[in-house]
C-alpha cells in the first residue's frame, strides 16, 4: 500500500508498512546521496524530504495527537535500516527521535508540548538537541548557560559548541540552567520553535565521519514563553526516558552501519568464491573472519534487543526506572555497542581488503568506518565508564542469571 503524504494536515493510514516505507526511502534515495552528503559534509536533504513526505518523522506521537504511537522497538528497527544506507541519515532520524520521545514521555500534561507534537505528526517537523555546551563539553548533566524570566517570557543565550543540522530543524530542544542562581545541575530542557531563537554559526563540522550531520557550533540566542519549559527537572527527563532511548537508538544506528559493512563483506567473499576452481579445496579467503565478524554482529543484535525489551519493562515501574542498576545497564549497551561496531566494521574492511578500503566500489566500507568511529566519542566511553564505576560502587553486586 502506498503511503499518505503528510506535508499538511492529513493524518497517515494505520495500516501503512512503515519498514517498507524506509527499506525504499533507504534504498532508493539515502544510500545513492550518502557519499555526496560525505563528500560535501551537507545535510541529507533529499532524504528528509521523502522521510517527512512519506509521514515517518511522527510514527512516535500518540494517535490522539495524529500519531502512529509505533513503539522503541520498531523505531530502532528504521534507525538501523536507514544508517544501513547513509550513517548520517541515520543519526539524523535518530536524534530527531530521541528528542520526541522526551516530548511523548513528559509533554502530554501540558497545552505547549501537546500542541508540538501534534505539529510534528501533521506538518512532520525536524527536532534537533542542544545539550553539548562550550567549558562543558560531553557532560549533558551540567548547564553553564541560565534561563532568565520576565513574566511569562524567558529568555536564553548558549554556546551551543556542537548542534547537528541546526539549521535545517524547525524545533530545538535545549538544556540549561533552571535560572542565573542555579547550581550547574539543577537544569531545565526547553522546546523551541524556529520563531523563538536566532542562530549564529561559530564552529564548522569539518570531520572525518558523520559528515552528513551538520554538527556546527552555534551561539544559540531565545526569547520564548515560560511554558515551553518542561515541567519535569532535565535530571528526570534524562534518567526516565532520555538517556536509555538515545543509547538504544544510538545503538540502532551503529548496527545498521556495521551490519551495511558486513554484507559487503559477505558480498566480497562470495564473490572470490565464484572466481575460484571448481576443484579449489583450501580455505576461501575471508571466510573465517567472516563467520567470527557475523558472531560479533549476532551477539550485538541480541543484546540490543534485550536492553529494548529491558527498557519497555522499567518503563511499567517508574522505581526501576529511576534506580541506579538500570543506568549501568543502559550505559553498558552504549559502550558494548559503540566498541563492538567499531569492531565488526574494522573486520569486514580486513575481509575485504583494498576493494574495501577504496572510497568507491560495491565492497567500499570506508565511510562506515568514518561514520561508526565516532560512536565512541559520542558521548564519550571513557566519561561513561567513569559514571557508571561510582554507580557500580555504590550497588549490590548482582551474580545472577535472572
Ligand atoms: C555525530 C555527532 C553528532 C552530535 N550531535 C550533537 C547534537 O546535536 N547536540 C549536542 O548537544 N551534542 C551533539 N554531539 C556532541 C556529543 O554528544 C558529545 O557531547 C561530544 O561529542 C563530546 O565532546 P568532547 O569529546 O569534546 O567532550 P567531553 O565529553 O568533555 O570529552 C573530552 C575528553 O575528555 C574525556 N573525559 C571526559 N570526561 C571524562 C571522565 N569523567 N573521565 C575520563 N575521561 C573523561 C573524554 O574521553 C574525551 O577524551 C554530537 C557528537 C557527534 C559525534
Amino acid at each position: 500500500m502506498a503511503p499518505t503524504a503528510v506535508k499538511s494536515d492529513v493524518d497517515v493510514p494505520e495500516a501503512t508498512p512503515w519498514r517498507d516505507v524506509m527499506r525504499r526511502v533507504a534504498t532508493d534515495i539515502a544510500a545513492p546521496n550518502a557519499a555526496v552528503a560525505d563528500q560535501t559534509a551537507s545535510f541529507p536533504t533529499r532524504t528528509f524530504d521523502a522521510l517527512r513526505h512519506d509521514g515517518m518523522l511522527g510514527l512516535m506521537v500518540p494517535k490522539s495527537l495524529g500519531g502512529q504511537e509505533l513503539g522503541l522497538r520498531s523505531i530502532a528497527d528504521l534507525c538501523a535500516i536507514l544508517a544501513g544506507a547513509c550513517g548520517a541519515s541515520g543519526m539524523i532520524y535518530a536524534m530527531h527521535q530521541i528528542k520526541l520521545s522526551s516530548l511523548v514521555a513528559h509533554g502530554m500534561d501540558t497545552d505547549y508540548h501537546r500542541a508540538l507534537m501534534r505539529d510534528v505528526a501533521t506538518k512532520q517537523l525536524l527536532i534537533a538537541s542542544s545539550t553539548t555546551e562550550a567549558g562543558i563539553g560531553g557532560d549533558m548533566r551540567v548547564s553553564n548557560c541560565a534561563i532568565e524570566t520576565a513574566g511569562d517570557r524567558v529568555s536564553l543565550t548558549k554556546q551551543a559548541t556542537v548542534l547537528s543540522y541546526a539549521t535545517e530543524a524547525d524545533i530545538i530542544m535545549a538544556t540549561a540552567r533552571r535560572n542565573p542562581a542555579s547550581a550547574g545541575s539543577d537544569q531545565v530542557l526547553i522546546a523551541l520553535r524556529r520563531d523563538d531563537y536566532q542562530l549564529e554559526r561559530i564552529a564548522e563540522w569539518n570531520t572525518l565521519g558523520m559528515r552528513g550531520t551538520c554538527s556546527e557550533g552555534f551561539v544559540l540566542t531565545v526569547t520564548a514563553g515560560a511554558d515551553q519549559i518542561f515541567p519535569k527537572p532535565f535530571h528526570e527527563i534524562a534518567v526516565q526516558s532520555m538517556l536509555a532511548t538515545a543509547h538504544v537508538l544510538w545503538a540502532s544506528v551503529w548496527f545498521g552501519i556495521a551490519a551495511d559493512a558486513l554484507s559487503r563483506a559477505h558480498a566480497s567473499v562470495r564473490a572470490t568464491a565464484r572466481r575460484m576452481p571448481s576443484d579449489f579445496a583450501g580455505p576461501l579467503p575471508g571466510a573465517t573472519r567472516l563467520a567470527e565478524a557475523t558472531a560479533k554482529l549476532q551477539t550485538f543484535k541480541s543484546t540490543l534487543i534485550a536492553h529494548i525489551e529491558r527498557f519497555e519493562a522499567a518503563k511499567r515501574d517508574e522505581d526501576d526506572l529511576s534506580s541506579n542498576s538500570f543506568t549501568v545497564e543502559m550505559n553498558n549497551l552504549k559502550i558494548m555497542a559503540s566498541t563492538m561496531a567499531v569492531d565488526v566494521v574494522r573486520e569486514a574492511l580486513m575481509v575485504t581488503g583494498i576493494a574495501g578500503y577504496r572510497n568507491d566500489g560495491a565492497f567500499s566500507v570506508g565511510r562506515h568506518l568514518r561514520d561508526v568511529l565516532s560512536a565512541p566519542l559520542m558521548v564519550a566511553n571513557d566519561r561513561i565508564l567513569a559514571n557508571t564505576a561510582g554507580l557500580v560502587v555504590a550497588s549490590r553486586f548482582d551474580p545472577g542469571l535472572e
